[in-house]
């Protein structure tokens, strides 16, 4: 197809790999690729004409998605101290409640909301397997499939990530109950690799996998999925999220996570990090140096009380990072980097800490996490250029806010000072799945995820 036959976008302001640029036209062919980015045209009747400036989607690089269904509800106050390892109890409550219909449920809805707040991608960071006691559904790949079927209900880019887990800590500790769903032996494990690589590639989904955690997999269950595996996607793993993981750590090894990960897995461009929140400057300095993608999930980490991740110095030391919206108390772009950014000024009781002087910190975090994210995510090059896939998000033109800004300012309002709503249309691979705020099967979904919300009260 030459790109006068195809469908071509029009843009006021649009955020190019080479910066903002002004009426920009945008061409698309049937597959949903862009073959012609042209700045300084002039519009014509046959164009889409788009209600305000446009930006590329942004990857979710961490999801669970399940847990979106309890979002809110581990907000009470308990007897002692309340922590991360309490608020997981209710996450093991909630995993005993739901079935394969709700778990589609709950992605689909999810899935929207987070189309809705500027992602066009997620990672499913996969670990919900099997049936309560353990027992593997009929098609062992039940909950996985269900997953992909969530993400073409809501017409979200995925990239989804099978979770091996197998141990309740470090040294090799027998799993608890609470996390039978969960459990694979290597050979298994490796099993549902197979079975899954044609199913997401019928679903237009990449697949890599990951491993729970250091504390979830010995050294030698994690080197026979590391040599075994075809599978040539991204790798990501837990790490560091919680003081109480460096102790254990250290009383196991003699090291902390984020140093033995390095010394002891082959960490590199296909892998990420999520949250390595409890990092020595030493750490910091030698994750960013691995070509490792730190997923950050700041709304989350600030929900659990895990800590602030070392932003300022690992960006310094060259580092990567995505972020993700994890256990979903958010789910979005905006809300997300901001708090990426605000972690940084509540700690060093500074302001603008993730910019050089002089840069907007919106454009400066907009498009590090971008690239952090499609990394994170096997995915292509991300942005709006000739050869990548239509992914864009256009804000409201006709909020004031929006209408009176340029550049970088529509980044830093939307990022730093505007609501949920900013968002008016995102684009996935060619195709409008929200238009002026609505997803157009929204009210299905709805319906769908209420029978689950009313099963967990
Ligand atoms: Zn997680």
């Amino acid at each position: 197809m030459t790109a006068s036959s195809a469908h071509r976008l029009f843009a006021e302001q649009a955020l190019l790999p080479t910066g903002w640029s002004e009426n920009v036209a945008i061409s698309i062919d049937q597959a949903g690729s862009i073959v012609a980015v042209e700045a300084g045209q002039l519009a014509t009747p046959e164009d889409e004409r788009l209600c305000g400036p446009v930006v590329p989607t942004m990857t979710n690089l961490h999801s669970h998605a399940f847990q979106r269904a309890m979002a809110g509800l581990a907000e009470v106050a308990g007897t002692g101290d309340d922590s991360f390892w309490t608020w997981r109890e209710e996450m093991y409550r909630t995993v005993g409640l739901v079935d394969p219909d709700d778990v589609e449920a709950i992605g689909a809805k999810l899935y929207v909301e987070m189309l809705k707040g500027g992602f066009g991608r997620v990672v499913e960071f996969h670990y919900l397997h099997h049936q309560l006691d353990g027992t593997p559904y009929a098609d062992p790949a039940e909950m996985s499939l269900r997953i992909l079927r969530a993400a073409q209900t809501s017409g979200i880019g995925l990239t989804h990530l099978p979770v091996f887990y197998a141990r309740a800590n470090f040294g090799g500790a027998a799993p608890k109950a609470g996390q039978r769903p969960f459990l694979h032996d290597p050979d298994r494990f490796l099993a549902l690799l197979d079975r899954l690589s044609p199913a997401c590639e019928a679903a237009g989904a990449t697949l890599g996998y990951a491993i729970h955690s250091l504390r979830a997999a010995t050294p030698e269950e994690m080197g026979v999925i590391l040599e075994s595996s075809p599978v040539t996607g991204p790798i990501h793993i837990h790490v560091a999220e919680q003081p109480r993981e460096v102790k254990d750590c250290l009383a196991w090894s003699g090291q902390r996570p984020v140093e033995w990960l390095l010394d002891n897995m082959p960490v590199d461009e296909r892998w990420c990090a999520i949250h390595a929140t409890h990092m020595t400057p030493g750490e910091t300095r030698r994750l960013a140096h691995s070509g490792a993608v730190a997923g950050l999930c700041p709304a989350t980490e600030a929900n659990l009380g895990d800590g602030i991740f070392p932003a300022v110095d690992y960006l310094a030391a060259g580092g990567r990072f995505g972020v993700g919206t994890d256990s979903h108390v958010a789910t979005s772009v905006a809300e997300e980097l901001r708090l990426l950014e605000y972690g940084q000024r509540l700690r060093d009781r500074r302001r603008n800490r993730l910019a050089a002087s002089g840069a907007s910190v919106g454009r400066t975090i907009f498009d590090a996490a971008l690239a952090g994210g499609a990394r994170a995510a096997g995915a292509g090059e991300p942005g709006i250029h000739v050869g990548g896939k239509a992914d864009l998000v256009v804000l409201d033109g006709a909020n004031p806010y929006i209408a009176a800004a340029g550049g970088n300012q529509i980044l830093d309002r939307w990022l730093f000072a505007l609501g949920g709503d900013t968002v008016r249309d995102v684009m996935v691979a060619g195709e409008w799945k929200i238009r002026n705020g609505r997803h157009d099967r929204e009210e299905d979904i709805d319906r769908a995820f209420a029978r689950v919300l009313n099963k967990l009260k």
